[in-house]
């Protein structure tokens, strides 16, 4: 019997540019995820599905085992914490950074400083490694405008060219962590589908050897 498989993706950055890896395994979605408003979706592979959700609820689907595998940013799995899922591949894909920004010098200030961010498990753990204590406040966008509008000394956010800090005034201070997508796999899946999601990521790791050469 053929063993099925879902994979969880996000739209945007993660699912264009995991699109030409999942070709090379053989698998291409039956509409467009752009412009279908499917969340589930068919594909050439009868015995594949692809679920299209936010990027954060990527690993808990995996986790949960609602997805088999999923495609999510490191930036996702350090906030989410990964211990329920295994990480078996790099994908390369999405790189960026994740960085400590604010005002120049913003960041040699002594006592505690307020940090406005998405990430607030990896900014607390990152300053909390350092002995430095922050007060972080929790944020859903627009990180760069904190600063600026007096609600946080320093922000940590993705850079990719450091075009919307500058846009902003701000500047990157400190390097938190190299972020790319990973393929991340549920944990019984992996045991009970051990062929298939093996045979999985060879494919998708001949694809990353390819593109990288
Ligand atoms: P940039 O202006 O090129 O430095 O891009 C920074 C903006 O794009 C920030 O708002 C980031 O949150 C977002 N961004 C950059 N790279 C990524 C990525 N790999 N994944 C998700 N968001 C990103």
């Amino acid at each position: 019997m053929t063993e099925t498989l879902t994979i969880a993706l996000s739209k945007g950055r993660i699912l264009e540019e995991s699109l030409p890896l999942l070709a090379h395994a053989g698998i291409a979605p039956l509409d467009h995820p752009d412009t279908s408003r499917k969340l589930v979706l068919d594909t050439s592979d009868a015995a594949v599905k692809l679920v299209i959700l936010r990027a954060t609820d990527v690993p808990t689907y995996v986790e949960y085992g609602a997805a088999d595998v999923g495609v999510a940013g490191k930036d996702v799995l350090l906030e989410h914490g990964g211990e329920g899922l295994y990480e078996p591949l790099d994908l390369g894909i999405a790189r960026c950074r994740m960085m400590v920004a604010g005002f120049p010098g913003a960041n040699a200030g002594r006592g505690k400083v307020r940090v406005a961010t998405k990430f607030v498990n990896i900014a607390r753990r990152y300053f909390a490694e350092q002995g430095r204590q922050v007060e972080t406040i929790k944020l859903y966008g627009s990180m760069e405008l904190a600063p600026m509008a007096g609600l946080s000394d320093l922000i940590v956010d993705l850079v990719d060219t450091g075009n919307t800090l500058r846009a902003n005034g701000l500047e990157p201070l400190e390097h938190v962590a190299e972020i790319s997508a990973r393929l991340i796999v549920n944990k019984a899946a992996m045991k009970m589908k051990h062929r298939r999601i093996k045979a999985f990521t060879q494919c998708l790791a001949g694809a990353v050897g390819k593109r990288a050469a």
